[in-house]
């Protein structure tokens, strides 16, 4: 039985689909104003193995993903400037050249962490018609008023409003009297279409029935989720700092203009750490995956150290556990070469080699511990426990260690990429076997877009007939 902790009931539940045999699931994605670090790959990664469980247990996922690339402010009270415009300010560039440049940057980092990439990526500046046909609809239904600086959600109509989240809200509007803003007419409500300020020009603004402006960051993903996957649909994911406002603020707006429920599962990550406090970009305290890889560490050790976590329990950084995670890592590689060897050498073998019984009780172990609520830890001591099993043959441990990696990720089945090996960056090594990946799939637009990154990053690919090599480019 498939069962994931439910922000809305608080309990570990067992997962039904709306419809069966087919799952429809929608992540918040980032905020591409800046490099992704750490933490934020840290949810990414724990919406990865969910997608991967979802799959292992035969379910057909569409998966849809958001790039925010406008209306995401500074402050979550509306008053902020929008983050985007912000670093554009900052930089010296366009909005639309910032936005472009940390998409990209963020696509490779996910290509490194081995994470797959939902089916649609959907940015937001993409679907601004479907946002404001979104608050059109709530006005028609009475939950809009404007004041000076936008169209606003009065929550007050919404009689569930804060339930995600627990919310207190008479405590909400008693604590923040002093901030509270005099047009604003409950503390809670949040804007829907931000006014683009007086005499200035933003780079991203657009025309709507209310005035010039720009969609509030919260409406982007109820738009973007009813467009791509539908009024109702099964799993919304991503940490827990979206409970509220963002997902709060999501549930109020869709349902409201949908009349009907919003989304039946909510799961969300804890935190990556930094010492005692969150990591984060308005911090400061942040790492990123490049920093990672110039200090000698492949994005793959950084997965192995996220794989001994478990996804709702918070998880500090430091190098020492870093390092810890690099050799274990390491220590498993060396096993499964030695397997490959130790197959290689018993000459051919085929699946009639494998004991079927022996072999489901291992997949049923597994099972059990990635279906009950994703527990990693608890799948990695199942595989270091059976690759011990010396009731198992060579050739059965390889097999069951390419199953169980389609969860963990950690590209078992590669090998590693030779010539002149050293020379070679790891984060290049990666990219190859995610180019060879691409085009056992077929999949040559993505095969050709790796190429491309590799080269940007200065190697270029040969493709011989037995083998390929890797050069630097001068
Ligand atoms: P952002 O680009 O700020 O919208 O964040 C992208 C994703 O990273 C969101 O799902 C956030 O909830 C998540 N996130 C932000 N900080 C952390 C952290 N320290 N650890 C884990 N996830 C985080
Ligand atoms: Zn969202």
């Amino acid at each position: 039985m498939l069962k994931f902790s439910n922000t809305l009931s608080r309990t570990k539940e067992e997962f039904i689909p709306i419809e069966s045999g087919k799952v429809r699931m929608y992540s918040c994605g980032p905020t591409v104003y800046n490099f992704m670090h750490i933490g934020n790959l840290r949810t990414f990664f724990f919406e990865d193995i969910l997608l991967r469980v979802l799959k292992y247990n035969g379910y057909a996922v569409k998966y849809v993903m958001n790039i925010t690339d406008v209306g995401h402010l500074t402050a979550d009270s509306d008053t902020g400037d929008d983050k985007m415009e912000e670093s554009a300010r900052e930089q010296g560039k366009s909005v639309w050249d910032i936005a472009e440049s940390y998409t990209k940057a963020f696509k490779n980092d996910i290509l490194l962490m081995n994470i797959i990439p939902p089916d649609i990526y959907t940015k937001a500046t993409d679907y601004i018609k479907q946002q404001i046909e979104m608050i059109k609809c709530l006005e028609e239904k009475g939950f809009t008023y404007t004041i000076s600086d936008g169209v606003y959600y009065d929550t007050s109509k919404f009689p569930s409003y804060g339930d995600l989240a627990r919310l207190d809200i008479k405590g909400l509007q008693e604590g923040a009297r002093v901030e509270f803003s005099a047009e604003k007419k409950n503390t809670t409500d949040f804007a829907l279409w931000k006014f683009s300020p007086k005499n200035e020009r933003r780079q991203m603004e657009w025309e709507s029935p209310w005035g010039i402006g720009f969609p509030g960051w919260h409406l982007e993903c109820s738009a973007m989720s009813k467009t791509e996957l539908g009024n109702h649909f099964d799993i919304h994911c991503s940490a827990i700092d979206h409970i509220f406002p963002h997902h709060t603020n999501e549930i109020a707006q869709s349902e409201a203009c949908n009349g009907e429920k919003f989304v039946n599962y909510w799961i969300h990550g804890d935190f990556l750490d930094m010492g005692n406090e969150k990591m984060s970009k308005s911090l400061g305290n942040f790492i990123t995956l490049q920093t990672l890889i110039e200090k000698g560490y492949s994005p793959l050790d950084y997965r192995y150290f996220l794989l001994m976590a478990h996804y709702k329990k918070k998880l500090k950084f430091s190098i020492e556990a870093l390092d810890a995670a690099r050799n274990g890592y390491k220590n498993l590689r060396g096993k499964i070469n030695n397997l490959k060897q130790a197959v290689h050498e018993e000459g051919q073998v085929n699946d009639s080699k494998v004991e079927a019984e022996k072999f489901s009780e291992w997949k049923n172990r597994f099972s059990e511990s990635i279906n009950d609520d994703l527990n990693m830890p608890g799948a990695m001591a199942v595989f270091w426990d059976m690759l011990r099993d010396e009731g198992l043959s060579s050739y059965e441990k390889l097999n069951l260690a390419y199953d169980f990696d389609k969860i963990f990720g950690l590209n078992l089945d590669k090998t590693d990429v030779k010539s002149s090996d050293s020379e070679i960056p790891e984060e290049i090594k990666i990219l190859v076997n995610q180019r060879n990946d691409a085009k056992k799939n077929k999949d040559f637009k993505l095969s050709d877009e790796i190429r491309n990154e590799i080269k940007g990053l200065g190697y270029e690919i040969l493709d011989k007939k037995d083998s390929i090599e890797i050069k630097k480019i001068n």
